[in-house]
Formats: C-alpha cells, structure tokens, sequence
C-alpha cells in the first residue's frame, strides 16, 4: 500500500512538474507572441509614416512636373545686368518697372549703392554675386581666394539687409580664359566643381548683348546684338552691363524689351529652379 502511494505520489508530482513546465511554455508563448504583435505594430506605423512621405514626395514631383512643363511650353527671355548698381541702374530699374518685368542683377561690391540694392530687391528681381571687387588679378588667383571675394559680396549684402544669393555669375563667365594667367587652366574647372559642392548655381549667358566691347557702343549696335542673339532660341539669357559708363546700354533697353516681346518671348527672372548651366553660344 505504501508502495503504492508512493508510486501515486510520485506520479502526481510529475504530473505537476508537467502541468508547471507547460503553463510556463505557454506563457513563454504568449509573451513572444505579444512581442511579436508589438514589432508587427510598429511596422504597420512605420510603413503608413513612409506612406505619408512617399504620399509627400509625390506631391513635389507633381508639382515640379508641372514648373518643367510649363517652362518649356513658352519662350522665355532672362534680362541679365552684370557689374552694378550704378546710377544706370536706376534707370534700368525704372524701364523694368513700366514694363512690369523682374530681372536679374549679378552684382558687385559698390558701398555707395546701397539703395539701389535694396531698390532691386524690393522691386521683386533677383540678385546674384558677381564677387565683390571683380578683380581677375584677385579674384581668380585660386579656388580659395574666388570664394573668399565671393562672401565678402554675400557678407556685405547681408550688412545691408539683403540675404546671402545661391546664385552666381564668374567674371567672365565660367570658360573664360583670362583666369589662366593668374591661377592656371584648371581653375575654372576647380571653381565651378567647388561651387556647386558650396550650393550655389551658376549661370552664363547664350545672347549677349556686347555692350562691354567699348566704352560706349552704338545703341543700335547693342539692339542687333541681342535681337540677333535671341532669333530661333527658346530660351535666352542675355548678357547686358549696368556699371556707370553703360549709357547706351540704358538708351536701348526699351527697344530690346519691345523686340523681345515681338519674337514672342514673355520675361523671367532667374531663380535657384531655372534650368542653368546655359553656355556660351
Ligand atoms: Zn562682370
């Protein structure tokens, strides 16, 4: 009899170590499965987040989409002053305003302009760093001392309320060969390279105006250049100076302005989106 409760004891203790060691791998179960739901939640949140961003990004492609088409559907001419302000740039801004038109101007470093900064930017056209002193000799020595002329313009405009520009024009543009005298035949190429790696976008022209072939070209002279210039493109930016001896450029401004819209072109402004890297003819 005693052997047998002992067998029965034993067989109940057993049993209970079974019944403990199930409820427990159960359990264990369980929690793996609350984990698991947790991780499978967490997806769930993480793809609907990721939803929303493709959701986002598709909205700004849309939209860029829509900016591509709507450039190429129509002639556009960019007004482009380089080597101001001056005095002339009053008048330039005054013409631009009766035709109700924004422009572009690729300044450089004049103190005594400060209104006529400001009068641009207030006016709604761009500004875009020339560097500040213009100088090749300075300037154009190294990849180091271009930058260096460069934020001292974006310093000095930002001194007088203007913020800093990503949008650059080289002296001379930026397959000029007059750098190679001063910092070798790679500098251009080391410079355009930094520049973009600094964020900014450069612009040349494709239309010039060849108002800085002399001190005063004929005004009839500058008209042809760019009338001539523009014919046949779909996009034109063109180059015209307003430093202080550029009179005739002012002279002809209207009359380009009036040919311009003859060829069918309507007038932009560059901005950081206008497709760049337009080279010379
Ligand atoms: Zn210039």
């Amino acid at each position: 009899m005693i052997i047998l409760n002992f067998i029965l004891f034993s067989f109940l203790v057993f049993f209970n170590m079974e019944y403990k060691r199930k409820i427990n791998e159960v359990e264990k179960y369980n929690e793996s499965l609350n984990t698991k739901e947790i991780y499978i939640k967490q997806l769930e949140y993480e793809l609907l987040n990721k939803n929303d961003e493709i959701i986002e990004k598709e909205k700004l492609l849309n939209i860029r989409l829509e900016e591509v088409k709507k450039y190429n559907e129509f002639k556009i001419a960019y007004l482009t002053f380089d080597d101001g302000p001056s005095s002339n740039t009053e008048m330039i801004l005054d013409i631009l305003k009766q035709n109700n038109i924004k422009a572009t101007f690729f300044v450089n470093g004049h103190p005594d302009q400060k209104n006529i900064y400001l009068r641009m930017k207030n006016e709604g056209h761009t500004i875009g760093n020339h560097t500040y002193s213009h100088s090749y000799a300075k300037e154009y020595k190294s990849v180091d001392s271009f930058f260096l002329d460069v934020d001292n313009l974006n310093n000095y405009l930002l001194s007088i309320g203007i913020d800093k520009t990503n949008i650059l024009r080289f002296p001379g543009g930026s397959n000029n060969t007059v750098s190679f005298k001063y910092g070798g035949k790679e500098l251009m190429n080391d410079i355009t390279k930094e520049s973009i790696k600094r964020g900014y976008k450069y612009y040349d022209w494709n239309v010039s105006s060849g108002d800085a072939a002399g001190s005063k070209v004929d005004k009839n002279k500058i008209i042809s250049n760019v009338l001539d210039g523009s014919k046949g493109k779909n996009k034109a930016v063109i180059l015209m100076h307003d430093s202080k001896v550029k009179i005739t450029t002012v002279e002809s401004l209207q009359e380009i302005i009036t040919g311009l819209k003859s060829q069918g072109f309507i007038f932009d402004k560059i901005t950081e989106n206008t497709e760049y890297n337009v080279k010379f003819k």
